[in-house]
């Protein structure tokens, strides 16, 4: 699995209207269900599959390199991590700590599994072992030794795909719930 870690697209390279305007047309619309097909839905860096609302994501962070190789797909809560500046400030539902008992990855993977079963937040953090909350800056040395954790807090825009993909996985959630015991066991 491709390595996760805290950042955030270069302010140089960030969407401007023309660009806009080509992430609405059919050559995009295109270009993305390829790269859906090709990697079966599933997020690259915790394998969270969901046939709606993965993204697909220019791996160098620019939106004018559209060969299949700069092409990849993740998940909405991967990109909050990736683009962290959106996840922290902007959107208001990432906070940051310094310490872990797993990799940025596993936290992505076991914060899917746990919180589609019906965990709480408090509950998530204690098994991560996540401790310590720090600050977000604009600052990537910093922020790659900081973990992300992506809270069940809501969006400051409701409107945003970030919500959306809410949405429709509470209307898709099909993961057994887990009681108070049962979760208990899966800690480690
Ligand atoms: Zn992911």
């Amino acid at each position: 699995m491709k390595r996760l870690y805290l950042s955030f697209a270069p302010p140089k390279k960030w969407r401007n209207g023309r660009q806009k305007k080509w992430l609405e047309g059919t050559a995009w619309k295109r270009l993305r269900q390829k790269t859906m097909d090709r990697h079966d839905y599933a997020c690259v860096y915790c394998g969270y599959r969901s046939e709606k609302y993965q993204i697909a994501d220019h791996i160098d962070g620019d939106p004018e390199n559209n060969a299949d190789s700069n092409l990849q797909v993740v998940c909405q809560m991967c990109n909050l991590i990736k683009h962290s500046g959106q996840g922290c400030v902007i959107v208001g539902i990432v906070d940051l700590y310094k310490k872990s008992r797993f990799s940025q990855n596993e936290i992505m993977r076991l914060t899917h599994e746990m919180r589609g079963r019906g965990a709480s937040d408090a509950r998530i953090i204690r098994h991560l072992g996540l401790e310590e909350k720090a600050r977000f800056r604009q600052d990537r040395g910093y922020l790659k030794g900081l973990y992300g954790f992506v809270t069940s807090k809501p969006s400051f825009d409701e409107n945003d795909m970030y919500s959306k993909w809410l949405g429709y996985r509470k209307s898709h959630n099909s993961e057994p719930k887990l009681d108070e015991h049962q979760t208990r066991l899966t800690e480690r």
